[in-house]
């Protein structure tokens, strides 16, 4: 292939794209990768679930970059009630120019390319797509995939933009440590705090040099203003009734797709010669809005779909690889996030018990060992949504 050709071109250098590339090119196929940033701080959490670290343990174990591992998660209900549970296996929460960085520097050890630009245009022409990138240059591919996040521009062009109903939107601060680590009561600890009359909830995430405030709500459901003063609340109670400085606070914000139950059936995440992966693709968890697992996984099962899951698989066969894709991110995460749509007002509205449901959950996780042994596995994203409510209940009136 010459210099501008190539089999795959990524458009997108976070984890679901830097992850793809990996996995291509360590399959010895040539691999564009295009990114405007290249490993940036965006705006997210940071936080890694212990299934994703469980299942990518390659991509974290032993890596050597700095981040913090929490074992101790304080749940906040409406009502004010706390409960503090210990993790068997940490939430492991990084810096995201940290874990992109670690993710685009595996891209490139395994032989990808990476272009420091954005993709700006495609056209498909006798089996094979031209890119332009910046407006200008002219690139070759057989396949396209876009992992260029929830404002996908490769999604708005393919298939079109979300609708409002399948988006969230998230804000955030990340207060700078140094101070913060003596002022805190407990930085050590992930704090989940769910106001009353918000489809969405309040986070602290310790990491190693910041803390990192934030909300997630769907969106049009509050006015920016709205969150903003319930974030900045959440911070200042964080400490003791007084803000940090706002010199050592940074804000952020930004979309996540956190579909609507009626779009999982018609959801399209491939066409002739394409695939979307990740928040481009709508993969992230409706109720929780976490998608680096989602991003991870998705790649993975596209890669598996087209290179086979020993990277060995010589078939071109495109069209039946993405048809492959298709089915399998639907079998292996598709139906549970689909079953998180479909609980999501009952998860934030709903009432258990007779109090609202986090109310309810905190208040029986404090008695009933049981119940904490549900929650913690939701928790650590191992508790399938289709069997959560059932086993919270078969766990609740056990010990009655
Ligand atoms: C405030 C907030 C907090 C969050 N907290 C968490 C959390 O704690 N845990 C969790 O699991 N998830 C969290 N998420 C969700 C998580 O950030 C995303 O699900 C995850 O980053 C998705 O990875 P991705 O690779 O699909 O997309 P992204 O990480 O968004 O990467 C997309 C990349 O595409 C690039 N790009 C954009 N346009 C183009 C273009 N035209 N051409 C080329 N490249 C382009 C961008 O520069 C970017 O690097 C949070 C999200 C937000 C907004």
């Amino acid at each position: 292939m010459t210099e501008n050709c190539s089999e795959y071109a990524i458009a997108g250098g976070g984890p679901a794209g830097a992850h793809l590339a990996t996995r291509l090119a360590a399959a010895g196929r040539s691999v564009l990768l295009f990114d405007p940033r290249g490993a940036w701080e965006k705006p997210c959490g940071g936080g890694v679930p212990a299934r994703a670290v469980r299942e990518f343990s390659h991509l974290f174990k032993d890596c050597g970059r700095p981040r913090n591992q929490v074992y101790r998660l304080t749940l906040i209900s409406p009502a004010g009630k706390r409960i503090t549970l210990s993790l068997k296996q940490p939430f492991e929460i990084y810096s995201r120019e940290v874990l992109n960085r670690l993710l685009l520097d595996r891209a490139l050890s395994a032989g990808a390319r990476f272009v420091q630009t954005s993709v700006t245009g495609f056209l498909r022409q006798n089996g094979e797509w031209r890119i332009t990138t910046n407006g200008r240059e002219e690139w070759r591919a057989r396949v396209l995939v876009g992992a260029d996040g929830a404002g996908s521009f490769l999604r708005r062009r393919l298939v079109g933009i979300f609708p409002v109903r399948d988006v969230s939107i998230a804000f955030g601060y990340n207060v700078e440590d140094s101070k913060v680590r003596r002022e805190s009561e407990d930085p050590d600890e992930v704090i989940i705090k769910f106001p009353t009359k918000l489809t969405g909830y309040l986070w602290a995430f310790p990491r190693t040099d910041v803390i990192n405030f934030g909300v997630i709500s769907k969106l049009g459901e509050k006015t920016s203003d709205e969150l903003r003063g319930l974030l900045v609340n959440f911070v200042r109670d964080h400490f003791g009734g007084r803000l940090p400085e706002p010199g050592r606070m940074k804000f952020f914000g930004a979309k996540i797709p956190t579909l609507a139950l009626p779009s999982w059936s018609d959801l399209k995440s491939t066409g002739e010669g394409w695939a979307l992966i990740g928040d481009a693709a709508g993969f992230a968890d409706p109720i929780t809005g976490e998608g680096i697992y989602y991003a991870l996984k998705s790649s993975d099962l596209l890669a598996d779909a087209l290179v086979g899951e020993d990277g060995n698989l010589p078939a071109r066969n495109y069209e039946e690889a993405l048809a492959r894709y298709e089915r399998s991110w639907r079998k292996e995460f598709g139906r549970d996030l689909e079953q998180a749509s479909s609980r999501l007002q009952q998860f934030y509205h709903g009432r258990f018990f007779g109090h609202a449901i986090s109310d309810a959950v905190v208040r029986l996780a404090r008695t009933h060992k049981g119940v904490r042994i549900v929650l913690e596995r939701a928790l650590m994203g191992e508790q399938s949504y289709s069997t959560l409510k059932r086993d919270l209940l078969r766990r609740a009136f056990q010990v009655f």
